[in-house]
């Protein structure tokens, strides 16, 4: 028996007259996240994506898995589609697709949703009749309205479909519908969850990472492509750029006094974000800086970041809790990566005692006493990018 896979958009339904962009727009990330699984067919009606598997062979569950984190999708069900004008052949159907479940369960319900409001049968009627068709065929099963082991959902649209409950989707807006932006990624916890959050507000994020080798490692960049490869589940393919920034960092060792090292290193890692960011035609960052979180992160340290960008930053946990951005972080599995023990550039020539409350004037008189231009240039120019991308 052939499944399809319904997708219901979310909020994409609320957009007027950009509607129909939205949904292009979901329906093409829909289509490039399963190019590889085989063929299908695809149509869209009543705020709904319909997803036909063509090919025999293809892995519905691994279907299931990838549209679950498709942002624009706010739930999803695989279902089985007859005729609607046949309503025995709804009712053979749906005892033979959902066999397993009802032999498994000791109570059942039959919710029915009818958006062809010219249906000749209503909706109590539909529920009464196939209700009364899965009790024939399973005596064991009695039917419960309020507390239902399995819900047998049937829905009348062009035809008739069968599912046993939808899911919740990624929920959000179709990546592509806002824009681009650079989100700097470390191989920490915090940057590929606001990475997350900005896709799955319809942001196309390229990501920047700085590394300083000898003193963080290969495996250290690894582990951080391995984050960016896990975010393409969710984000599509990311343009990574890679960043050596050692140089830079032992300047700052060298020639920064110790309790600015981290704010100074972080306006120049801004700096050649955005730079590189001018050149992609990119106009936003993203940080997964949280207020208060670390010394580089209370607010004094913020204006003396924010006043090297020249873009808007946009920092998405800015007001989370660590513990709620680990829950989402288990939730979109970079966690486990995230806490692997490989050192990041931020962790190398960390000074003792950094300033909590540094004063901007105090911090580019300090920066003034060096310059990093012809650094900047060449970390810039000598930056490696590539595309990073799973299926
Ligand atoms: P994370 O878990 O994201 O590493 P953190 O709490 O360790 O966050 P910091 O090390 O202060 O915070 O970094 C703050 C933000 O700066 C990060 O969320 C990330 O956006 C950026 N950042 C830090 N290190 C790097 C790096 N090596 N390359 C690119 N961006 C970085
Ligand atoms: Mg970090």
């Amino acid at each position: 028996m052939k499944e399809i896979i319904l997708g219901k958009f979310g909020e994409i339904v609320l957009k007027g007259l950009n509607r129909s962009t939205f949904e292009d727009t979901l329906e093409r990330n829909v289509r490039r996240r399963l190019k590889t699984l085989g063929k299908f067919e695809y149509s869209k009606a009543q705020s709904t994506l319909y997803i036909r598997p063509v090919d025999d062979d293809i892995d519905v569950d691994e279907v299931l898995d990838r549209v679950r984190k498709i942002f624009g999708i706010v739930k999803l069900a695989r279902a089985v589609e007859v005729d609607k004008a046949d309503f025995s052949a709804i009712e053979q159907t749906a005892v033979e697709y959902l066999k397993d479940k009802l032999m498994a369960v000791k109570t059942f319900k039959v919710a029915s949703k009818r958006s062809d409001k010219s249906y000749p049968m209503g909706s109590p009627e539909i529920c009464a009749q196939l209700g009364g068709y899965i009790c024939e065929k399973f005596p064991h099963l009695t039917v419960d309205l309020h507390e239902p082991d399995l819900i047998v959902n049937i829905e009348i649209r062009e035809a008739a479909y069968i599912h046993a409950g939808a899911e919740d989707g990624a929920g959000g807006i179709p990546v592509g519908t806002s824009g681009r932006a650079m989100l700097l990624l470390s191989g920490g916890i915090d940057s590929p969850v606001a990475g997350y959050m900005m896709a799955k507000r319809g942001v196309i994020v390229s990501a920047v990472h700085f590394e300083s080798p000898p003193y963080t490692s290969e495996r250290a960049r690894m582990k951080v492509e391995k984050l960016a490869e896990i975010m393409t589940g969710y984000c599509g393919a990311i343009n990574f750029h890679c960043v050596n920034f050692s140089a830079i960092q032992e300047a700052i060792r060298d020639h920064m006094p110790e309790e600015f090292f981290t704010i100074i290193m972080r306006r120049l890692m801004m700096e050649i974000a955005q730079r590189i960011c001018e050149s992609d035609g990119i106009s936003c960052l993203i940080t997964g800086e949280s207020l208060g979180q670390v010394a580089s992160q209370t607010m004094a340290a913020m204006v003396c970041t924010d006043n090297a960008c020249r873009m808007p930053v946009f920092r998405p946990l800015i007001g989370m809790d660590k513990s709620e951005i680990v829950a989402i972080s288990r939730n979109i599995g970079t966690f486990e990566t995230s806490i692997e023990p490989y050192e990041d550039c931020c962790t190398v020539f960390t000074p003792k005692h950094p300033k909590t409350k540094p004063v901007l004037q105090d911090v580019l008189d300090a920066q003034s006493g060096f310059d990093f231009e012809d650094m900047i240039q060449q970390a810039v120019a000598e930056h490696k990018r590539y595309t990073i991308y799973k299926n």
